[in-house]
């Protein structure tokens, strides 16, 4: 199961990182020409979960 870790938009993968400047975590798409993007998670666990409530809400909006 990978649905926590694509990209919202374009379903391509998403990874996760780490921000050493400011100790957090942050989502991105790996397609750079998708702006996807999210910052500033306390846990790598927190910035899946923020990744899988961005896809929720963007085809709540879309659908
Ligand atoms: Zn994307």
């Amino acid at each position: 199961m990978r649905w926590g870790w694509t990209c919202p938009r374009c379903e391509t993968d998403a990874s996760v990182s780490s921000d050493p400047a400011s100790e957090t975590f942050r989502w991105e798409c790996d397609d750079h020409s998708c702006e996807a993007v999210g910052f500033g998670f306390t846990s790598r666990r927190r910035a899946r979960l923020a990744l899988r409530e961005y896809r929720e809400r963007y085809q709540n909006v879309y659908r």
